[in-house]
């Protein structure tokens, strides 16, 4: 990682191409723990420089079921994009709630270095964007964790809260008992890991050190209420990421110190859309690069209102273009033409043309 410019190659015009199966290549090969640590140093360090990065809010085209966004994102070297849906509904149809995949490209040429998959990676990041928030506000000596909702992301969430910072007992709770039993069953092989089910958010949380919301329903939900919360919890509040879907009611909100990725595009999508503009809350990159405190003290209740931000795939993108060259895992595709003359688009035609006529007359 660092300066860019020595691993953008001009003269190589060919795409580097990241799928499913390269990704789980590269965790086995390099280990979940080091690679979770890694994604996790490679989102604070760009969170640490947020200046130089140009940033808007999230392109969201809205359906009745669902939404599919795109997220850019550039600094003066690299431009990254992702799109990602949301449709809650989908896994009734034995279909996925959140697919991704993405691009980098060189600024100064425009030229594509990397095209990925983001769907495992949204996964991955989701949970190292988690532990980057968590080391500066849950408190020090936090073991126990609650999980509220058990699909899609929830094991990796557990995975990385398990492995890098020290939880060592979750508590679970989903609407749907299946999901329940596969988080359990996908964790069993942590044996320093205790899962435990509970039959209602209320029992799960009670007496935890983090709640970890992590619900997917299109709709105004009330996950967490203000009987529930505890003097020092640390909320970190996943699944309100846009309009008309939260997870956690506004008196609990209203009695916690907030911190967001993005303030401009969590007031439109995070579980604070619920109250007044002009409610104080803080961006995480402040306490990151210590312009603001975060923890005041261990009574205080905090949360992290994620919504996910386009700094985080990102930095993914990065450390995943740079990882595939370190470890020869990925695949050079010509994604984009290779011509001796650049004017000479139309004669790709020419070429086309002729390998089609000769298939024919073979
Ligand atoms: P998923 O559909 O696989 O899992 C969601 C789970 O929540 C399901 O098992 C469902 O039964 C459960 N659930 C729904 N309502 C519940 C309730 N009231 N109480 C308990 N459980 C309930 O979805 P996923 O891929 O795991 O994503 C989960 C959520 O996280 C989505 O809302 C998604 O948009 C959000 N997300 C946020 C970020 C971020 O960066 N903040 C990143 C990825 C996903």
């Amino acid at each position: 990682t660092g300066d860019w410019s020595s691993d953008v190659c001009s003269s190589d015009l060919m795409t580097r191409l990241i799928d499913i199966n390269m990704i789980s290549a590269m965790v086995e090969k390099i280990g979940l723990d080091i690679f979770l640590q890694q994604m996790t140093e490679n989102i604070s360090r760009n969170y640490r420089q947020w200046m130089k990065f140009e940033k808007s809010a999230r392109l969201a085209s809205h359906s009745k079921v669902g939404v599919i966004e795109l997220m850019p994102i550039s600094d003066d070297q690299l431009y990254g994009f992702k799109y990602v849906n949301g449709h809650p509904a989908n896994t009734a149809k034995g279909l996925s709630t959140v697919m991704a995949f993405g691009a980098l490209a060189e600024v100064e040429t425009g030229y594509p270095l990397l095209l990925s998959e983001l769907t495992l990676t949204t996964a991955f990041r989701t949970a190292a964007t988690s532990i980057m928030a968590a080391r500066v506000l849950a408190r020090k000596n936090s073991r126990v964790m609650a999980i509220i909702g058990n699909g899609a992301q929830s094991e990796f969430q557990a995975t990385a809260f398990h492995l890098l910072l020290g939880i060592n007992e979750i508590h679970i709770f989903d609407i749907d008992k299946t999901a329940m039993d596969k988080f359990q069953q996908n964790l069993s092989s942590y044996k320093t890991l205790k899962v435990i089910q509970f039959s209602n958010t209320a029992e799960a949380v009670k007496g935890v050190d983090i709640i970890t919301t992590i619900t997917a329903d299109k709709t105004l939900a009330t996950i967490l209420t203000t009987d529930m919360i505890e003097p020092g919890m640390y909320i970190n509040g996943l699944g309100g990421d846009c309009p008309g879907k939260t997870e956690i009611h506004a008196n609990v909100l209203k009695q916690a110190k907030i911190f967001v990725e993005y303030e401009v595009q969590t007031r439109i999508e995070g579980d604070i859309q619920q109250l007044d503009k002009k409610h104080p809350v803080i961006e995480l990159w402040q306490v990151l690069s210590g312009q603001q405190p975060g923890r005041d003290n261990d009574s205080q209740v905090i949360i992290f209102d994620s919504v996910g931000f386009a700094l985080e795939d990102f930095s993914a993108l990065q450390y995943l273009y740079e990882l595939s060259n370190k470890l020869g895992i990925g695949k050079n595709i010509e994604l984009i033409p290779q011509m001796d003359n650049p004017k000479d688009l139309y004669g790709l035609l020419t070429k086309t043309e002729l390998t089609t006529d000769s298939s024919k007359a073979a």
